[in-house]
């Protein structure tokens, strides 16, 4: 059986022929690659590509630093959490506040939306990272997702903090603008949760064995 790489995501497919697109980040048949045993001509195309050395700079040395950071320890995955862990947690509570009436469970939800929004810079500069350097920047659809995905995340969240602090009993007191509040906040969870699929898609691969 050969055995077939995807340049973009590394997925490996075995079979005669490499498949029409990738299951992974959908990549074209095209980027695919045979794999021989030695891996020489793929790192030998990758060598080709990169540009040569300029004289760094004081910001290209800084730039540099923090990338390599972000992809040795993994910070994307790491700053990934505070979206994933937190926007779910304070969905739960502007519900407890609408079903059950608790008005500090809200004003809990606030201040995780505030904290998850100033995080999202972090989280969207370590992706971006990450995407350049492991997928060259490749806008697959996969990424034209991740990229739509936190484009929603970032306009939810600065929507349901801003017109909270614009009309503090938003949440408190039973209106209909009350539901569209609610609603915004279930569409910056499927963004999130979305985003946090793509994402484990692309580490773990679609794998059904
Ligand atoms: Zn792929």
């Amino acid at each position: 059986m050969r055995k077939w790489e995807c340049t973009v995501c590394g997925y490996v497919h075995e079979g005669d022929e490499p498949p029409d697109e990738c299951p992974v980040c959908s990549a074209d048949k095209s980027m695919f690659v045979e794999i021989t045993g030695d891996k020489s001509t793929v790192e030998q195309e990758t060598a080709e590509t990169s540009l040569p050395a300029a004289k760094p700079t004081m910001a290209t040395v800084l730039y540099t630093k923090a990338s390599e950071l972000i992809s040795t320890y993994h910070l994307h995955p790491i700053t990934v959490h505070t979206p994933n862990g937190i926007v779910p947690m304070a969905i739960i509570f502007l519900a407890i506040t609408v079903f059950f009436g608790f008005p500090l469970f809200e004003t809990a939800a606030l201040y995780s939306l505030v904290f998850v929004l100033l995080n999202m810079p972090l989280v969207i500069f370590t992706g971006y990272e990450m995407w350049q350097k492991r997928y060259q920047g490749t806008l697959t659809t996969l990424f034209k997702i991740k990229i739509a995905a936190a484009i929603v995340t970032v306009l939810a969240l600065s929507t349901l903090i801003i017109w909270r602090l614009v009309q503090p009993d938003i949440v408190t007191v039973p209106s209909s603008g009350r539901w569209v509040y609610l609603a915004i906040s279930l569409l910056l969870l499927m963004a999130v949760g979305v985003a946090g699929h793509m994402g484990g898609k692309l580490v773990f691969g679609s794998r059904k064995n």
